[in-house]
């Protein structure tokens, strides 16, 4: 049965109001982004994990509308767009608004305040998800583009794959690995410098790449992510006094749902929650930062279903596609309060602009 829903869609969004935080506020904050993480892909986790996940530490629930600017079904570029700028977009698009006008990102913004800033993710860090967090560009398959726009920032570390994108390039003859070099970067490669066997200097900015492409699957003895995380808060937390801004995503849940292969997805959600234990433990210890974990948007349309035995279940996919069904938001740490409740994805941004204390940026949308 087909549904209209042209209420959203024709609903035009204002900037989110901003929010009153009247408890302790934070001074790093940590956004865990599942791509394709919906509820059911954490609740198979859960099963399948046979122990309490470690975002179940989490205080604060919350669940979150994903749709973009003109379509109910997000992809992971407006959906990140969103959480870093806080503005509803086009479905492609990578920092920019829905005119291609580029947006300051919460990324951005920590930068100028002094803050440092890091993105890590499980697929090439051109790819949609931390891109929107750090370039503006109208396409998200401009992945040259998107890593020439890293150099434009001095983003303190970042670790995923692509490192093509940096170094072969075909739109230009610049050497992007090179140039961050000059600009002071210690910058590793996955085949000379395992990330397990590194202690990054405080003092450079740190880049580490996982793959020439994309990192392939766990199987194939991708297992950084956790090390990733517990890397880069303690990298981050020495780079500057004035506190942090990190995004980890678990990139490659979505990529399982897409695929429809329920062991894959199940292993990328257990080794995103095992990057979520390494950001919550460094919280805990520090007790001046903000854990959030979201989603952009389900995949897959995924299913448990009652399978012939009663003490198991059987995963089955609706769709190879993205879904529109709300995902959930946990938090952990001060400010956390603030996440409960039934809001946009925009909302993410306002919250965390307003909880940092950053001014509000003259709008270009
Ligand atoms: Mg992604
Ligand atoms: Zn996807």
């Amino acid at each position: 049965m087909v549904i209209p829903a042209l209420l959203l869609l024709s609903f035009q969004y204002s900037a989110e109001p901003p929010v009153q935080v009247t408890g302790k506020k934070p001074k790093n904050i940590i956004l865990l982004i599942g791509d394709g993480t919906g509820l059911t892909q954490i609740s198979a986790g859960m099963y399948a994990h046979g122990k309490q996940l470690e975002l179940e530490q989490c205080t604060v629930t919350g669940l979150i509308l994903t749709h973009s600017a003109k379509h109910l079904i997000t992809d992971s570029g407006a959906g990140a767009t969103a959480f870093a700028c806080g503005c509803k977009t086009y479905n492609g698009a990578i920092g920019v608004d829905k005119h291609k006008k580029p947006c300051l990102s919460i990324l951005e913004q920590a930068e100028q305040q002094g803050l440092a800033t890091g993105l890590v993710a499980t697929s090439s860090i051109t790819h949609a998800t931390p891109a929107s967090f750090i370039a503006h560009v109208p396409d998200r398959a401009d992945a040259q583009a998107i890593a020439a726009d890293f150099l434009k920032t001095d983003i303190d570390l970042f670790i995923g794959g692509g490192m093509k994108y940096f170094n072969a390039r075909s739109i230009d003859q610049r050497d992007l690995v090179q140039e961050l070099k000059d600009k002071g970067y210690a910058v590793y490669d996955y085949n000379q410098s395992p990330l397990n066997a590194l202690t990054p200097d405080a003092n450079k900015p740190f880049a580490w790449f996982s793959a020439e492409e994309e990192p392939g699957q766990i199987d194939e003895g991708r297992d950084y992510l956790p090390l990733a995380a517990r890397l880069a808060t303690g990298f981050l937390k020495k780079r500057s006094e004035k506190g942090f801004f990190l995004m980890i995503e678990g990139s490659q849940v979505d990529w399982a749902c897409h695929a429809n292969d329920v062991p894959r997805a199940v292993k990328e959600v257990l080794d995103f929650d095992a990057a979520i234990g390494e950001a919550i433990r460094f919280a805990e210890a520090d007790g001046e930062t903000l854990v959030i974990i979201t989603a952009d948007h389900e995949t897959g349309g995924m299913a448990l279903e009652q399978s012939r035995s009663p003490d198991s279940l059987d995963i089955t996919f609706m769709s190879k596609g993205h879904t529109a069904t709300m995902v959930p938001v946990f938090a952990y740490g001060p400010g956390a309060e603030q996440f409960g409740g039934v809001y946009d994805n925009t909302a993410i941004y306002t919250k965390m602009r307003d909880l940092y204390g950053f001014p509000v940026p003259e709008k270009s949308n």
